[in-house]
């Protein structure tokens, strides 16, 4: 009796995983067809500087907006783009797209641009970058790369090479969640970075949490001591901006200065004579 318990059990959890399975098929096929069908964007979060406040740049982050499911969380597309190799396609289409926007900006400020370890895995990444700055005429100090750590374990030769060549076009290159992923301390050395970004777990609330802030205060120390520009994400609130401002924390990025989107806000950008833009799409 209890074999059968069991195996009826068993049954319904293959029903389960079948059915997941199934949408994360429906999700890849549509996926496939989202760019050529305009259900892709990208939307602009400011970055700015402590304590002034200043905006200094945007980070790009991806939107689908799927014809029937209204809008997928890049934390289930993104995977799936990964696993699938369709993040090669995607991930080129979101550079072109924020260069070419940036470049369109009345003032010269950065974009930073997330970059899958998928991407940064592939043969030709360098090149691409180097072609995507040509074709759109951004300056390439003006471009910021985020990797997560994580990115880099695949393969440490292959990513130091491919990092250091898109180093020497001028382009930054920011260690995004910095924190949470499985790499060690020392491939802040190893690698080229210009940028650690310190993930907002450790943001959160940083102010009345005593392990959080331990981590925030040693996370400012080194990247004091390797020389490295740090920003705090996911900065929500002018309790958490304080504590980061004692700490001399260089940079903030979070809800409190805008949600990604929010970009018309800043005034720096975008011609306002062009109110019927977005519906070219
Ligand atoms: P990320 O690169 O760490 O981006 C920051 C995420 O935190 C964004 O989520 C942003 O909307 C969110 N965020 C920013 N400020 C706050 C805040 O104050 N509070 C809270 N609760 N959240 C905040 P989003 O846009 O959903 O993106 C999630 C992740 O998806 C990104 O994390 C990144 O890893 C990935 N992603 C997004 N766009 C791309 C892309 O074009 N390419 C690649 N490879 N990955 C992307
Ligand atoms: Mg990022
Ligand atoms: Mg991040
Ligand atoms: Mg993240």
């Amino acid at each position: 009796r209890a074999k059968e318990d069991g195996r009826g059990a068993y049954r319904f959890f293959e029903a389960g995983i079948g059915a997941e399975l199934r949408e994360r098929q429906v999700l890849e096929f549509d996926l496939r067809h989202a760019i050529s069908r305009g259900e892709l964007s990208v939307v602009y979060q400011p970055q700015t500087t402590i304590p002034s406040g200043e905006v200094f740049g945007f980070e790009a982050l991806l939107r689908w907006n799927h014809s029937a499911r209204g809008l997928v969380s890049p934390g289930v597309f993104i995977p799936i783009a990964e696993e699938s190799g369709l993040i090669l396609t995607i991930g080129e289409w979101v550079l072109r797209q924020a260069c070419r926007e940036a470049a369109t900006w009345e003032k010269p400020l950065q974009v930073a641009v997330n970059l899958s370890g998928v991407q940064l895995h592939s043969a030709s990444l360098a090149s691409l970058v180097h072609e995507v700055l040509l074709e759109t005429g951004l300056a390439p100090h003006r471009l910021e790369l985020e990797i997560t750590e994580t990115a880099l374990i695949q393969d440490f030769g292959h990513a130091l090479h491919a990092l250091r060549q898109i180093k020497a076009l001028g382009v930054k290159i920011a260690m995004d969640d910095f924190g949470t992923g499985y790499s060690s301390l020392s491939n802040l050395r190893a690698f080229p970075f210009d940028k650690i970004k310190i993930d907002q777990s450790f943001v959160r609330n940083v102010h009345c949490n005593d392990q959080a802030a331990a981590i925030v205060r040693a996370i400012v120390g080194l990247a004091r001591g390797l020389n490295l520009t740090v920003i705090a994400e996911g900065v929500e609130s002018q309790a958490e901006l304080e504590f980061l401002s004692n700490e001399l924390c260089a940079e903030a990025q979070g809800f409190l200065f805008g949600k990604p989107g929010d970009i018309s806000a800043f005034t720096t950008l975008e011609d306002e004579a062009e109110p019927a833009r977005a519906a070219a799409g």
